[in-house]
């Protein structure tokens, strides 16, 4: 259900929907941006057996990972993998943030940067952020999956580290760990 506090960074809600159901406002809210897209939408959380399950029902080509905890995000990362399926994931907190994108066959991926999950501070839920730094995050994934799909350099072997306080872009290079999940 739509909180309050949802809406300081989801900017498909507005005090209206407060307490609708979130995938349903979603799917109407993007609807009426363009009726030509279809939209699955699946009320479920995100784990092996669930994702597994809803890329088996329909056939996809890109995953972009919204998801707001480490654990999820590695998860989605071995699903690209394991399913070679092009990736992009951002990871955001306070006014900083990370992205990277993934071609699990050719390029580095988000395990051969980030070797495991942080052990602190504990993966008990969403990091505090600023309502701005997602909303910078995720047009910037949005232009990744874009420009991926046209053949324009992107965040292939890249991780792009996002500084939000003295509004500084850098871009680290990075190189696929042999010894990864990816090079198995
Ligand atoms: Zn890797």
């Amino acid at each position: 259900m739509l909180d309050i506090s949802n809406l300081q960074r989801q900017i498909l809600y507005n005090e209206t929907q407060i307490g609708e159901d979130k995938i349903k406002s979603a799917k109407e809210v993007l609807s009426k941006l363009n009726s030509d897209v279809q939209i699955n939408t699946y009320k479920d959380y995100v784990d092996e057996n669930s994702v597994k399950k809803y890329l088996r029902e329909t056939k996809y080509d890109f995953i972009v990972d919204c998801s707001d905890n480490f654990k999820t995000k590695f998860l989605v990362n071995r699903i690209a993998v394991d399913n070679n399926l092009r990736c992009v994931i951002a990871g955001i907190k306070d006014f900083y943030g990370q992205i990277i994108t993934i071609n699990p066959k050719e390029t580095a991926c988000y395990q051969c940067v980030f070797s495991s999950p942080p052990e602190s501070p504990p993966d008990e839920g969403p990091l505090p952020v600023i309502g701005v730094t997602p909303g910078i995050l995720g047009t910037l994934e949005a232009l990744e999956v874009i420009k991926t799909v046209l053949g324009l350099p992107n965040l292939e072997n890249k991780v792009l580290m996002v500084n939000l306080i003295d509004l500084r872009f850098n871009i680290i290079e990075i190189v696929k760990n042999e010894n990864c999940i990816c090079s198995i």
